[in-house]
């Protein structure tokens, strides 16, 4: 997804169109064994391990000798040795693939870009046409699966820009490189088997089974285990086609949601306004209270669709100094289709323009730029020398990271919202 892949971040990187496409991947999904799509591009967390780049080492086999390996258990799985063999046909490693599989970016673009570039007035303009173009479809989908049709056209726009970028990679080639020489061969692996099931169903030709260089396939780039798991044919003509047909890729996107947790009609967040004084310490995901707790404690918003028991977590996506969001259990649902908050972030909010909302009301911390990769690296690097745990020096601002942050924050009473900046690793060296 990011889910920002274009779902060809190839063809993303190539049209320079990054800022149309929130899905232009701009780094590997640390998690994506969890979600529907691709990895996805992600502003804040970023890039494989450096324990993961160390791993990358050339296969000890030969392609020749791992499709040989692999045909065996594909028959045992089920596949037949014709269809493999015509799958297979002058498939050779995609050098572009593992390149793409290795990238570890330097930079990382803020969220707020991210956003602008998610929540383009094109986008959204675009996005509002296809509500109506599609309104009995969408009609019917909201009564079978219960999600809502923003959300819905929200991630179609995020996942392949309304269907128009859903990468063009032959997925069996993509996959058996990764397979083969990929950071994660098993998961790899697995996607692929999950595609020739996907051939050997019917409900795509070999030609025509296409994705991203992650494997991401059609309007909503799922992942073939996603597809095999979820997909639906919601147009009637007998196939799952998420490339060709929106009735069957909206529907598949909200089946996905539905079985993710969604609740019908209950806001994903609102935008809130948290008092002076606040303890930002609490804006931690792991701290989840009741919309009634967090409105006791000061935290301001207009509850729309949101039950006084709903629980949910602060979100602060760029710190103290930004926007800062309420989040519940939909919100849940949609990391559940791309684990990246600033995803379903650009979800939310691009879904909440097209049913007519406006800008957000807090303003982003512009004058702030994100820590590089080698910074963060270094970051952690120096909280590990101050005795602060905050996990392998891998460059990810993760769980423990965050947590080494705010403790650090917290010796210098600063706002303790474990959010990485300039001013913080200055103050570390
Ligand atoms: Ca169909």
């Amino acid at each position: 997804m990011f889910h920002l892949s274009a779902n060809g971040r190839l063809s993303c990187l190539l049209a320079g169109a990054a800022l149309f496409l929130g899905a232009c991947a701009e780094t590997p999904n640390p998690t994506p064994e969890l979600t529907a799509s691709a990895p996805s591009s992600q502003p804040q967390q970023t890039a494989p391990s450096a324990a993961q780049a160390q791993s990358q080492v050339q296969p000890a086999q030969s392609f020749e000798e791992w499709r040989q390996r692999f045909r065996l258990k594909a028959v045992q799985a089920g596949i037949s040795p014709g269809l493999f063999d015509q799958a297979f046909s002058g498939v050779a490693p995609d050098l572009s693939v593992v390149k793409a599989d290795g990238a570890q970016p330097e930079f990382t673009r803020p969220v707020w870009e991210y956003l602008d570039g998610a929540i383009s007035p094109v986008r959204v303009r675009k996005g509002q046409a296809l509500l109506s173009e599609h309104a009995a479809t969408l009609d019917a989908i909201e009564q079978r699966y219960g999600v809502d049709r923003e959300t819905l056209v929200a991630i179609w726009g995020m996942e392949s820009s309304f269907g128009q970028f859903m990468g063009e990679q032959s997925v069996i080639r993509s996959l058996a490189t990764l397979a083969y020489e990929g950071r994660r061969p098993q998961f790899a692996e697995d996607q692929l088997l999950a595609a020739l099931k996907i051939l050997q169903s019917g409900d795509i030709s070999v030609g025509g089974l296409r994705g991203s260089w992650a494997g991401a396939m059609g309007q909503t780039q799922f992942i073939p285990t996603t597809y095999l798991t979820h997909a639906v044919d919601f147009d009637g003509d007998g196939r799952r086609d998420i490339w060709n047909s929106s009735a069957d890729a909206l529907a598949s996107a909200a089946h996905y949601l539905q079985a993710s947790g969604w609740q019908k009609g209950r806001a994903w967040g609102i935008q809130v306004a948290l008092p002076s004084g606040f303890d930002y310490a609490l804006a931690d995901s792991e701290i989840r209270k009741t919309y009634t707790q967090w409105y006791e404690l000061g935290v301001k918003g207009t509850p729309t669709n949101v039950d006084p028991n709903d629980a949910g977590y602060l979100l602060l996506p760029a710190g103290h100094r930004g926007p800062a969001f309420l989040v519940f259990r939909n919100f849940g649902a949609i990391l559940r289709y791309n684990n990246s908050s600033s995803y379903a972030l650009a979800v939310g909010l691009l879904g909440k323009r097209l049913d007519g909302g406006g800008p957000l009301l807090a303003s982003w911390p512009k004058d702030e730029r994100p820590l590089g990769r080698s910074e963060r690296i270094e970051l952690q690097e120096n909280l590990a020398a101050r005795g602060y745990n905050p996990g392998p020096a891998d460059g990810i601002i993760g769980a423990n990271t965050r947590r080494a942050i705010r403790a650090f924050q917290q010796s210098l009473s600063l706002p303790a919202d474990g959010y990485p900046t300039p001013l913080l690793l200055q103050q570390l060296r």
